[in-house]
């Protein structure tokens, strides 16, 4: 076993003793999430589990604070994600940096990562496949990040992290459980909102919402 896969099995089973260590008298070793962070980036590498790396630019990780309360989960990078190797900075991503400010908040206070690590060739649906390749990344992620609220972008998000096929016009406005000490707020994507601004309002609603739940967690 390579070093980094060692590290990654470490990683793993010392998440998986914390799940499990309910005891409050138990000290646990101090966890260091920005580093965590950093090995699962190791291990995904270059990554090429799926078709996807024949088509991508770079793979988009996720950015912000390994600590943060809040995370924001969208579909998967776009062109301008692809280009630069972040998550939501074009034009979806500044009305997301917007919203983000209006509730107090900068990118930096915040995680942003998306289902999919990769660019879907032509902005296309995210297969199947894909998702169940990818997404074990990005639940590693949540469960080091350990966010009180996860904002889950768009109905495919939503949908996806929820295994629902509920419309996102019935999934928002409320949290749902995920998983012990995590709710999942799902809002519309900001590529909608651009698209129909009418429904800001509603977002705007949602991040209301998630603040009141964050600040009383
Ligand atoms: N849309 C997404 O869902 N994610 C991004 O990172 C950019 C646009």
């Amino acid at each position: 076993m390579s070093e980094i896969n060692q590290d990654l099995e470490q990683l793993k089973a010392c998440l998986e003793r914390q799940r499990q260590l309910k005891n409050p008298g138990v000290i646990l070793p101090k966890r260091d999430p920005a580093k965590e962070l950093a090995a699962i980036r190791l291990e995904l590498g270059d990554c090429q589990r799926c078709q996807l790396h024949k088509t991508r630019n770079q793979l988009v990780f996720g950015a912000g604070d390994p600590n943060a309360d809040l995370m924001f989960v969208g579909e998967a990078p776009g062109g301008d994600e692809d280009r630069v190797g972040e998550p939501f900075v074009g034009r979806a991503g500044q009305l997301l940096t917007k919203i983000i400010a209006a509730i107090g908040k900068t990118r930096e206070q915040v995680y942003i990562a998306n289902i999919l690590k990769c660019r879907p060739p032509g902005n296309r649906n995210p297969e199947v496949e894909e998702i169940a390749i990818c997404s074990p990344f990005l639940k590693l992620q949540i469960e080091i990040i350990q966010p009180k609220v996860i904002c889950a972008l768009g109905t495919f998000a939503a949908q996806t992290m929820l295994k629902t096929k509920t419309p996102i016009g019935k999934l928002r406005g409320r949290g749902h459980p995920y998983n012990e000490s995590c709710l999942l707020v799902p809002t519309f994507h900001p590529a909608y909102l651009l698209r129909s601004p009418s429904k800001k309002r509603e977002t705007w609603e949602d991040m209301q919402m998630i603040m009141e739940l964050i600040n009383s967690a």
